[in-house]
């Protein structure tokens, strides 16, 4: 494995750029997934820091409020140019980080890029001052406004440095906030990289603060002084961080798991469906939020489905290399591998059987795993419900497509699904009956994902409100609505009885329930 040039000084120049208050702070140690080789150690950010951050936000926010939209989105428009431009640096950063293949963390710069260009292009239309109706005709002059929030704040998971680490704080940012990005250990470099070439590109000083530590310290500091927090991650944690946030009442989005089902219809072309599961069930080794992790096949074609994605997942090529000649690379942390090897024993142990891989890859790395396919999963098993978050998948042949989405809902999460069949529309119509928050058809994950002008995000325990798309960055902004009053009131005047005014206006809510042009 080639190591990318010049890293060890990249590291100790990104630690210095994370935002802490004097004094010395504990230090925690970063480990490459690749190798185990410690990277860098970062300061843990204790409650003063946050606090620190915060109010340092505060008078850049304000005066960042007052820039006009298209200054704003000049920086942003930059941002995107310098990526693109230094794609190489953040693709060995996010691969050192998070031992994904190159191909999986190219992902990241392409899904970042488009989010800057977008909320950068669409921002002004998104927060321009709308005109309302008021309670009558032309007597009331009506404005909603779209009003930042402050200081937003983001905790962020391991496994999208990139995407997840900045791509929310974008909009926020674009929308006329402050951002304070707490991201999780084992991505903070990657988060730091950004938020620097966010600085190079012209954004002003204070406004977006990376503050590196602990969940339980660091993060929930964050939760008890940010105007709204979005978070991306477990479940167990989104409920803490939702029941603080309500306490403050303070708003919050949250980006949780899944156990993302994928469907094969019995007319679905077999080569492109293994092709597309493969895609769906290992990308990022499993590690992300949308990947597949059950699959229900029609009879008809389970067999032929089953055996040519075990020889497909056989081949995938597995290893570390900073280049693009891996599908698929390494787990990224020890509790997850522990995770994945322990579903897979409990899954064994109780019957199912393994038919690819199943096994460690020492040889590769110290956190490197076979991509694995099971059958006879059954209830009871954790693999059967639970989220893995790694590169396992089970295979369940399904008597028709009712069962397949009776199955596919058969659970407390709804985030992604993907339905394949030669019939798009009526994979289009199947997909209406899946309670997810996205449904790709003959797609994996990545089109749902990639269409950013259509809000992204969970059903049912997946989440609450969604990224992407206008509500993607509405919701860092408070509605204000400013009602001028014209010529009279709303009440009874010039001498107007309260009888007479009531007569007066039950006449005019029957003329208007019978003009709709007018109200
Ligand atoms: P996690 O919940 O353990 O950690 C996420 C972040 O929360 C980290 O920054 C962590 O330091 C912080 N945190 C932990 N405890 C906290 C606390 N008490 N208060 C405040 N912050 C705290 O999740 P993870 O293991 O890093 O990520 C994996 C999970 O994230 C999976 O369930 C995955 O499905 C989910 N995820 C969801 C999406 C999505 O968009 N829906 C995207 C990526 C990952």
């Amino acid at each position: 494995m080639a190591s990318p040039s010049g890293d060890l000084k990249l590291f100790e120049t990104l630690v210095n750029s994370v935002t802490i208050g004097p004094g010395s702070h504990d230090r925690m140690e970063v480990r490459a997934p690749f190798t185990g080789a410690v990277l860098g150690a970062l300061p843990a950010a204790r409650a003063e820091d946050v606090e620190l951050a915060v109010r340092s936000a505060r008078p850049a926010q304000a005066q960042w409020a007052e820039r006009p939209s298209r200054e704003r989105a000049r920086i942003f428009l930059r941002f995107h140019d310098l990526l693109v431009g230094r794609q190489e640096q953040a693709l060995d950063l996010i691969q050192m980080e998070s031992g994904k293949a190159r191909a999986h963390a190219f992902e990241e710069i392409l899904d970042t890029a488009i989010a800057a260009r977008y909320y950068a292009r669409r921002a002004k239309k998104f927060l321009r001052p709308r005109r309302r109706k008021g309670a009558l005709p032309l007597l009331t002059h009506t404005r909603e406004l779209r009003v930042p929030l402050g200081v937003a704040g983001f905790i962020t998971p391991w496994n999208f440095p990139l995407t997840l680490g900045i791509t929310d704080a974008i909009a926020a940012l674009l929308a006329g906030n402050a951002a304070i990005v707490k991201p999780d250990p084992q991505a903070s470099f990657t988060a730091l990289w950004a938020a620097n070439l966010l600085r190079e590109a012209g954004l002003p000083e204070n406004l977006l603060s990376v503050v590196t530590g602990d969940g339980p310290v660091t993060g929930q500091a964050l939760v008890d002084r940010a105007d709204y927090i979005t978070f991306t991650g477990s479940n167990r944690v989104g409920r803490t961080i939702a029941a603080r946030a309500g306490e403050r009442l303070t708003g919050c989005a949250l980006e949780l798991g899944g156990k993302n089902p994928l469907l094969v219809l019995r007319d679905a072309d077999l080569r492109k469906a293994v092709e597309g599961t493969v895609r769906a069930c290992f990308v990022g080794a499993g590690q992300v939020c949308v990947s597949t992790e059950r699959i229900y096949v029609e009879e008809p074609i389970f067999n032929p489905f089953l055996e040519a994605l075990a020889a497909r997942t056989r081949r995938l090529a597995l290893g570390a290399a900073f280049d693009y000649s891996m599908e698929v690379g390494s787990l990224t942390t020890a509790a997850q591998f522990a995770r994945v090897e322990e579903h897979i024993r409990d899954a064994v142990d109780k019957g199912a059987r393994i038919v690819a891989g199943g096994g460690r890859r020492p040889d590769l790395g110290p956190l490197f795993f076979e991509p694995t396919v099971l059958t006879g999963v059954r209830e009871g098993m954790k693999v059967f419900a639970e989220e893995t978050f790694g590169p396992v998948v089970s295979v369940y042949p399904v008597a028709s497509v009712e069962e397949a989405i009776e199955r596919a809902n058969a659970t407390d999460f709804g985030l992604s699904a993907s339905i394949w069949t030669r019939d798009a529309r009526k994979g289009a119509r199947i997909a209406r009956a899946i309670r997810a928050g996205s449904v790709n058809v003959n797609e994996g994950y990545s089109a749902a994902w990639g269409s950013i002008d259509s809000p992204i995000g969970g059903m049912k325990a997946s989440g609450l409100r969604p990224r992407h798309g206008a509500e993607g960055i509405l919701k860092f902004t408070e509605s204000q609505t400013i009602a001028v009053q014209r010529l009279i009131p709303i009440a009874p005047s010039f001498g107007m009885s309260q009888a007479f005014f009531a007569r007066w206006m039950t006449r005019l809510l029957r003329i208007l329930r019978w003009t709709p042009w007018l109200g």
